[in-house]
C-alpha cells in the first residue's frame, strides 16, 4: 500500500508536463449556450426568517423528446412537517439539528405562469416535493419556454443546508430547480438525510438579493451591482455554467480575501483564531486541484463558516463548513474535501443520489492526495489510507458480529444504506480503498491522466460509472472494468 515519494515526484512533474502542453483557458462562455437561465428576484424578510421571491426560467428542451410539461423540485417542503422530518435529518442527529425544538420550513408557490399566461400545475411526491407545470403547448427539442415563478419560501430553525442558527442563516436548495429528465421521465427524486440528495443540469443564473446591511452576504457566482437603500442592501449575482445557487447571510461574519489567478477567494468566519492560515490552506486546496484534476474556471470561491450539522457542504462556488468541527486538522480537512467538489459535483455532474460514491469517493480520494502534495498540514496520504483500511476492516468486523452480515455494494441509491454509518463507509472509505488500488495497478502516472482526461471528457456534463470506466482504461491501455465492478458491487474481499 506505501507509495514511494520518488513516484509521486515523477506523477507531480507529469501534471505540469501536462499543464503547460495541453490546456489553454478557454473560459464559460462557450459552455453556456444551451443551458437553462434562471432569473430570480428575492427580498429576505429578517423578522420571520423568509424569503418573497420571483423567478424566471428560460427553459430549454435538452431532451430529444417533445416536452408538454416540465417539473422542478421543491426541496423545501422536505422540511415541512414534524412527521416526515426524518427525510432531512437522522434521529440520531435530530436534537442537535433543531436546537430549540422543530421549526417548519417550506416554498409556498403563489403562482406559475407560461409565456405570461397562468398555467396549469399539480404537485406530487412526498410533501409535495415536486411541481409539474404543464406548458400549454408543445415544446420541442432545443426549443424554449419562459417559465415563472411567485412564491414566499419560509426559512427553519435547523443547522441544515436550508435553515438557521444564531450564526447564520444557509440558504441552499431553495429555489424551484428543473428535474433532469432521463429514461423517460423526470427524476424526482427526493431528500434524505443520508448524503447530498441532489441532481441537476448545469445552468445560468441572475439573482438579485435584498437584505438588511447588517448582514454580510457569502454567495455563488459574482457580485455585478451593489446598492444600498433604507437600511437594506441589494446585490446582484451572476452565475453562469453552474449547478446550483446558494447563499449564506450572517451578522457575524469577518471577510479574508485573496486571489488566485482569475479566481477571487473570500473565507468568511466567526469563529477561527489564525484566519490568515485558513485562507492559504484554501488557496492551496484551490491550486492542487487546478493543477491535479483540471482548471477552476470561476472568477469566485467563498468558504464560509456556518452553523450545519453536518462537517460541511457544497454548492457552485461556495461551500459551507459547520462551526461544530473544534478541531483545526479536522476542519481543515473538511475545508479541503468541500472544495474538491467543485471538480467532482460541480464541474463534472453526477446523479448524486444513485451514484454518490462517483463524487464523494474522488472528492474524498483527491483530498487524501492533497497532503502529499501540501506538506505542513499534519497528515500524510499513507496515514490517511492506513486509518481508513483499519477503520473500515474494524467496522466490517463489528456489523458482521452484530447483524450477521453487511451489504458491502456502493452503488446503492441514498435511501437503500442502512444507516448512516453504512453511508459513510460504504460510500466514502471504501470508494478510497478503491481509487488507491487502481492508482496501484495503473501507476501514478496513468491514474493522474485519467483524473485530467475524466475532467477534459466530462466537465460541465453528467458523468456516470461507465465514463469514470471507460476515461481511466482509456489512458492506461488497461481495462478497469472488472476491478472497478468488484469493488462497486461489492464482490472483493478487503484484507489488511
Ligand atoms: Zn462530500
Amino acid at each position: 500500500m506505501k507509495k514511494s515519494s520518488l513516484s509521486k515526484i515523477i506523477c507531480l512533474f507529469f501534471f505540469v508536463a501536462v499543464i503547460i502542453s495541453g490546456c489553454s483557458f478557454t473560459g464559460l462562455d462557450k459552455y453556456s449556450q444551451n443551458l437553462n437561465e434562471y432569473n430570480i428576484n428575492l427580498q429576505f424578510n429578517d423578522e420571520n426568517k423568509s424569503l418573497s421571491g420571483t423567478q424566471t426560467v428560460n427553459y430549454i428542451n435538452s431532451t430529444d423528446i417533445v416536452l408538454t410539461n416540465v417539473d422542478f423540485h421543491l426541496y423545501p417542503n422536505a422540511f415541512k412537517r414534524q412527521e416526515t422530518t426524518q427525510k432531512v435529518v437522522s434521529d440520531f442527529n435530530y436534537d442537535r439539528a433543531y436546537p430549540n425544538g422543530f421549526d417548519s420550513g417550506y416554498i409556498d408557490i403563489r403562482e406559475v405562469k407560461v409565456k405570461n399566461k397562468d398555467a396549469t400545475y399539480s404537485f406530487c411526491e412526498s410533501e409535495n416535493s415536486i411541481i409539474s407545470v404543464e406548458l400549454g403547448e408543445k415544446l420541442y427539442p432545443e426549443e424554449r419556454i419562459e417559465i415563472k415563478f411567485s412564491y414566499e419560501i419560509k426559512i427553519p430553525n435547523i443547522h441544515h443546508r436550508f435553515g438557521y442558527g444564531d450564526n447564520t442563516i444557509n440558504i441552499g436548495n431553495f429555489y424551484p430547480i428543473a428535474c433532469i429528465y432521463e429514461d423517460g421521465g423526470f427524476v424526482h427524486d427526493g431528500y434524505h438525510y443520508n448524503g447530498d440528495p441532489f441532481y441537476s443540469q448545469m445552468a445560468n443564473y441572475n439573482v438579485e438579493i435584498t437584505y438588511p446591511s447588517k448582514y454580510e452576504i457569502g454567495s455563488s457566482g459574482e457580485c455585478v451591482k451593489t446598492e444600498e437603500n433604507a437600511g437594506c442592501i441589494t446585490k446582484n449575482f451572476e452565475a453562469i455554467v453552474v449547478r446550483d445557487f446558494a447563499f449564506v447571510l450572517s451578522e457575524k461574519f469577518e471577510v479574508q480575501k485573496s486571489k488566485y489567478e482569475d479566481t477571487s477567494i473570500y473565507y468568511m468566519f466567526y469563529k477561527d483564531e489564525e484566519p490568515a492560515k485558513t485562507l492559504q490552506l484554501i488557496e492551496d486546496a484551490l491550486k492542487t486541484f487546478n493543477n491535479l484534476i483540471g482548471e477552476y474556471p470561476y472568477s469566485t470561491l467563498t468558504v464560509v463558516q456556518s452553523n450545519f450539522i453536518h462537517g460541511g457542504m457544497e454548492y457552485s462556488n461556495i461551500v459551507l463548513i459547520s462551526d461544530e468541527v473544534e478541531i483545526t486538522s479536522e476542519y481543515y480537512n473538511v475545508i479541503v474535501h468541500e472544495i474538491a467538489h467543485q471538480w467532482f459535483y460541480n464541474i463534472i455532474g453526477n446523479n448524486e443520489v444513485s451514484e454518490a460514491w462517483l463524487d464523494e469517493g474522488l472528492t474524498e480520494y483527491v483530498t487524501a492526495m492533497f497532503y502529499d502534495l501540501n506538506e505542513g498540514y499534519g497528515t500524510t496520504y499513507d496515514d490517511i489510507v492506513a486509518n481508513m483500511l483499519n477503520s473500515y476492516l474494524l467496522f466490517v468486523d463489528v456489523y458482521e458480529d452484530v447483524f450477521g452480515g453487511l451489504d458491502t455494494s456502493m452503488n446503492r441509491s441514498l435511501q437503500e444504506f442502512g444507516s448512516e454509518y453504512e453511508y459513510t463507509y460504504m460510500v466514502y472509505v471504501k470508494s478510497v480503498l478503491m481509487l488507491d488500488t487502481l492508482r496501484d495497478v495503473l501507476g501514478d502516472a496513468n491514474f493522474c491522466l485519467g483524473l485530467k482526461t475524466y475532467y477534459e471528457n466530462n466537465k460541465f456534463k453528467i458523468a456516470t460509472k461507465e465514463h469514470f470506466i471507460r476515461d481511466f482504461s482509456k489512458v492506461s491501455s488497461t481495462d478497469i472494468k472488472g476491478l472497478v465492478n468488484s469493488w462497486v458491487e461489492g464482490k472483493v474481499q478487503i484484507k489488511n
